[in-house]
């Protein structure tokens, strides 16, 4: 059994290829290394597939990027072999070590802008961003265990043009349980 990662998940969710949001949208110094499913802040986020938590931690901060709000991802190594990081989380739930269900509540969507303080100098994709208050969550589908500590990589995007190795398209694999959960 697989869950989709938003159990109130609107229509038309998923982004497609070019769209705002979508897996390695071209945001000119950077490529988007996940796919952006908006959501209201504070919705619970679910385990997609059974799995071992093995890391939960801060993934942007105020103190990293002006502005940026406090948010949180969780890797989840699910038994099939991919690994799953959820991203730009309000809360978890969950911690390093513990195995979830599909389905389980592993945290809550976040908001990482704050409006307030984005300024002229943030990138032209910030700006356009700016006073839609996007609260999402970030998801990445990775084939190996994710990168979340490289000089390339910063709040879910990655500064060059060669994408990472083992980072895969997660588009198919969401739609996928997404067409599944409809039958
Ligand atoms: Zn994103």
């Amino acid at each position: 059994m697989r869950a989709f990662p938003l159990p109130e998940k609107t229509d038309n969710i998923l982004r497609e290829k070019g769209q705002s949001g979508s897996f390695w949208e071209d945001r000119k110094d950077r490529h988007h290394c996940g796919i952006d499913l908006y959501a209201p802040e504070g919705e619970p986020i679910l385990a997609i597939e059974e799995g071992e938590v093995i890391d939960v931690d801060i993934m942007t901060s105020p103190e990293m990027i002006s502005y940026w709000n406090e948010t949180y991802h969780i890797i989840i190594r699910n038994q099939s072999g991919l690994f799953c990081k959820y991203g730009e989380l309000a809360a978890y739930n969950v911690k390093i070590g513990d195995t979830v269900e599909a389905g389980q509540i592993i945290g809550h969507v976040g908001t990482v802008l704050n409006n307030e303080k984005i300024d002229c100098n943030a990138p032209e994709y910030i700006q356009k961003l700016k006073d839609n208050n996007p609260s999402m969550l970030h998801f990445e589908l990775w084939e190996s265990e994710p990168i979340v500590e490289d000089r390339n990589y910063l709040g879910g995007n990655w500064f060059g043009d060669e994408r990472p190795e083992k980072l895969l398209d997660p588009t198919e694999y969401l739609k996928d349980i997404e067409s599944s959960k409809n039958k």
